[in-house]
């Protein structure tokens, strides 16, 4: 018998996941089926989403062979029945406060950041950067990870040193840079574009680093399709775009710029999101989705 979920602590909710605490070592983390756009929470949920996000870090982890936070299979006994597919049973680890992003494409706040400075986080870049250019090499660009609701803000390296110590920062900046260039190698092979991504550190007892909280998900990296990459402009995200377009549609009457909470998503738009990730996922992992347990 699976236990139930109440049977836990309930420790923290954030936009997609709920964290519970099985016992003082070890949590369970539950994705959701929530979508988020343009920093709303949308509604309906987009079926099997959290079970697609589960299915793709639990292959990168797979795949990157680094120390992980992992400490059973997704269908591990202590994973409620209802929450199976979607949950990873992790060691609870002292995170190092700081969200470890690498960038090889410019965009998003590091584009923001370049444009007012001609510098992410303090990494100098050459002049005359594009939306969406390719960087000369990837780069460490770590933020403060922020209250719920608010946006992480960008920070150097030192300010990172200044806060963890610059032996902790370096590993840190060596972890994600080998990290990001090895997923995005691996996702090249396959077509895919990893144009950037966070990374959670948490540390063992020695101190030495262990991946932690969700990897390479597209919730967590902006992944673009390589046939259809147009430097100069924004990218399609490759699975959230389906919604975007429709939110910014005249169909769905929604003003970006208002505060009102987006209308409803129609059930094709959920039903070619969901199409979305699964291919995201597959496309990836070369596994089908079929195979991914349920509960
Ligand atoms: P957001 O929805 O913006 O991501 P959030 O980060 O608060 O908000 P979650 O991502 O759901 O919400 O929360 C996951 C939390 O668990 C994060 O605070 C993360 O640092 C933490 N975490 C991840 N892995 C571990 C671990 N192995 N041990 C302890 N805490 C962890
Ligand atoms: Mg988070």
């Amino acid at each position: 018998m699976r236990p139930a979920l109440d049977s836990y602590t309930f420790l923290a909710s954030g936009k997609v996941r709920e964290i519970y605490q099985i016992d003082d070592d070890t949590l369970l983390m539950v994705a959701s089926d929530r979508i988020s756009a343009y920093d709303h929470v949308l509604s309906p949920a987009i079926p099997d989403k959290g079970r697609i996000l589960t299915a793709m870090s639990f292959f990168w982890f797979d795949a990157l062979g680094v120390a992980d936070h992992l400490v059973g299979g997704p269908t591990d006994d202590r994973i409620p029945a209802d929450c199976v597919g979607r949950s990873m049973v992790v060691r609870k680890l002292p995170m190092v406060p700081v969200e470890c992003v690498a960038r090889g494409y410019l965009t998003g706040s590091g584009l923001v950041d370049y444009r007012a400075s001609g510098a992410v986080c303090g990494v100098a870049l050459p002049a005359g950067l594009d939306e969406s250019d390719r960087l000369p090499e990837p780069i460490f660009t770590p933020a403060t990870k922020a209250e719920q609701g608010d946006h992480d803000e960008n920070i150097s390296f030192e300010t990172v040193a200044a806060h963890v110590g610059d032996r902790l920062a370096g590993a840190l900046r060596d972890a994600t840079l080998d990290i990001y260039r090895r997923a995005s190698e691996l996702a090249a092979e396959r077509g895919i574009i990893l144009a950037d991504t966070k990374f959670e550190f948490g540390q063992d007892a020695d101190g030495s680093l262990v991946l932690a909280d969700e990897v390479l998900t597209p919730d967590s990296s902006r992944y673009w399709e390589a046939a259809t990459y147009m430097p100069g402009r924004v990218q399609p995200s490759f699975d959230k775009q389906i919604v975007r377009n429709w939110l910014t549609s005249p169909e769905s009457g929604w003003d970006r710029a208002s505060d009102e909470t987006p209308p409803a998503l129609p059930p094709e738009v959920v039903s070619r999101a969901r199409d979305r990730y699964i291919e995201a996922y597959e496309w990836i992992s070369q596994k089908s989705f079929d195979d991914w347990p349920q509960g």
